[in-house]
């Protein structure tokens, strides 16, 4: 794939113009990694990689994830990030995101198989489901509804751990997993539908705030530089059962949108919206197993995340 001959290691990143997959990718090729970044961009963007674009140590792909992934020469590492992630995404694709996690989870595993490659599985809090065991740990089995709309989303996620663990197991692949909760910062697309970038452009546009429900349920939000290294330092540890990686500041919608309210000095009004179906009442993650296994915790207070954030949102806005 690289044509020169290099020391340099060689991640695959599925997903790589996705939000989080994009961070990755600049997290990797800072650490001194070749990247070749793989998406059908269905909800990431060739934006998120433009800056990017020259560079020796970074390839594109244009590819759907759950048809066969063929890479020539070396890989180090695979990254399987590919995937609808935010509730309206995913209730648009059902299929597709069904698709992604299982079949696409198969072929990166073959993939990482095939090159005697590391893997890491971008699994979700949403394994937890809504959740009768507050804060989460890894230990938990969760509460998940297998037929609701975000059904697709969590089975698929479930099935895809099982399939890593499997290839652990049976392959002796070397896998990681990381349970990757509520996270936050630039390049999430403003209409997402996601509660971040909804309320941050709804302030920015003086519209009314759409608080779901009462807003009581909860959501630990962590800003993208804290996940992405918490990811990072997992994929370079030989750790193979699922490690909660998230922000455990944990604070209610309805303070939530009061905090966007106050920081952006916006004057809009909140208004409530029905909750939608299975959305999870409380969640937080107990981080103590990244703490021990990685020696990580978030940095990032949410304050200073919420403030790059909303200027990465007016800056895109102006552009
Ligand atoms: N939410 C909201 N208003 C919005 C979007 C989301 O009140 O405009 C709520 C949503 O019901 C959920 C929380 O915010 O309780 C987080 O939603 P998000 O879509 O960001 O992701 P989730 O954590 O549910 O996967």
């Amino acid at each position: 794939m690289f044509e020169s001959v290099s020391r340099k290691k060689v991640a695959v990143v599925t997903g790589g113009g996705g939000f989080l997959g994009s961070h990755l990718s600049d997290r990797l090729i800072s650490e001194g990694f070749r990247v070749i970044a793989v998406d059908n961009l269905v909800t990431g963007s060739s934006g998120n990689l433009a800056h990017l674009a020259g560079s020796q140590d970074f390839k594109f792909i244009r590819h759907n994830v759950s048809e066969f992934i063929f890479i020539p020469g070396r890989v180090d590492f695979v990254f399987h990030f590919a995937s609808p992630a935010s509730p309206i995404d995913y209730l648009e694709l059902p299929i597709p995101t069904l698709k992604v996690g299982a079949l696409g989870t198969h072929n990166a595993l073959g993939l990482a198989k095939e090159k005697q490659a590391v893997f890491v599985l971008a699994s979700t809090s949403e394994c937890y489901g809504d959740p009768l065991v507050h804060p989460q740990k890894e230990d938990y089995w969760g509460n998940v509804n297998p037929i609701g709309p975000r059904g697709v989303y969590d089975e698929a996620k479930r099935f895809a751990e099982a399939m890593t663990m499997a290839y652990h197991r049976h392959h002796r692949l070397n896998t990681k997993i990381v349970r990757i909760f509520n996270t936050y910062g630039p390049r999430m697309r403003l209409k997402d539908g996601r509660v971040v970038p909804a309320f941050i452009s709804q302030a920015l546009n003086q519209e009314p705030l759409t608080v779901f429900g009462d807003g009581s349920q909860t959501r630990s939000f962590c800003y993208v530089s804290d996940l992405i290294d918490g990811i990072f330092r997992l994929a370079m540890t030989d750790y193979h059962e699922p490690v909660n990686i998230g922000n455990p500041r944990e604070m209610t919608i309805l303070e939530f949108a009061e905090k966007i309210l106050q920081i952006t000095g916006s004057k809009s009004r909140i208004v409530t919206q029905p909750l939608p179906e299975d959305d999870p009442k409380v969640r937080r993650p107990d981080i103590s197993r990244a703490q021990k296994v990685l020696g990580w915790e978030p940095k990032v207070d949410f304050e200073s995340g919420i403030r790059e954030t909303i200027l990465y949102f007016k800056d895109s806005k102006a552009a």
